[in-house]
């Protein structure tokens, strides 16, 4: 990069699962340039319709374990059991290094980690569901958890929106037209 050309910014989407944040995130992808999508590394499962290196960077458990080890992730946490989750220091400045905004889409605790760490270059954005009611319709329909992981998932949503206070703004996912455009309208300011 040349010296005298920007680093990207960093834009935090922060949510419980199901409140419609990776849609909202695809969307925002999809309509803005100069943005590059942070792929987590994650000991889970793939699920059927994810791909290795797109959605996310599938390890093993070990795997995982060896980077903590040798301090390759920015953040990282065990969102559930067994599950960890994290985003790898490579990944976030080889976008940033292109000149492009970084978009994470990560947990609450992560996404203020994050923040925390980036300060003025980031933005904490918090993606509110309507209900814990709407939430739990979601996570069923969407058809890819069962019934004990949907369970985990709700639990866990209502201690992260607990957190939505210590974010930089707030996007409330009710209706999804107008998430939409107030997400696009308050990143074309941040990144302006
Ligand atoms: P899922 O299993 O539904 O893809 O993700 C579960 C949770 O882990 C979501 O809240 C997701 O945002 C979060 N997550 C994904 N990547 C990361 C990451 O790199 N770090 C942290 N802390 N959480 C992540």
């Amino acid at each position: 990069m040349a010296v005298n050309e920007k680093k990207g910014k960093l834009l935090i989407f922060s949510a419980p699962s199901g409140s419609g944040k990776t849609t909202l995130v695809k969307y925002l992808m999809e309509h803005l340039g100069n943005l590059s999508f942070s792929v987590s590394a994650t000991s889970r499962k793939k699920r059927s319709n994810e791909i290795n290196g797109k959605d996310y960077y599938f390890l093993t458990v070990d795997e995982f374990r060896r980077k903590i080890k040798s301090n390759e992730f920015v953040e990282w946490e065990e969102v559930y059991k067994d599950s960890l989750y994290g985003t790898l220091k490579s990944e976030v400045e080889r976008i940033r290094n292109t000149g492009k905004n970084v978009v994470f889409d990560i947990d609450v605790v992560g996404g203020l980690n994050i923040k925390k760490l980036y300060g003025d270059d980031a933005l904490a954005i918090f993606v509110m569901p309507p209900s814990v009611e709407v939430l739990k319709t979601r996570l069923e329909s969407r058809g890819t958890d069962n019934e004990k992981e949907i369970a985990t998932r709700l639990a866990k949503a209502e201690y992260e929106l607990s957190f939505s206070d210590k974010f930089d703004t707030i996007i409330i996912n009710d209706d999804f037209k107008k998430a939409k455009e107030d997400t696009v309208a308050i990143i074309e300011k941040f990144i302006k």
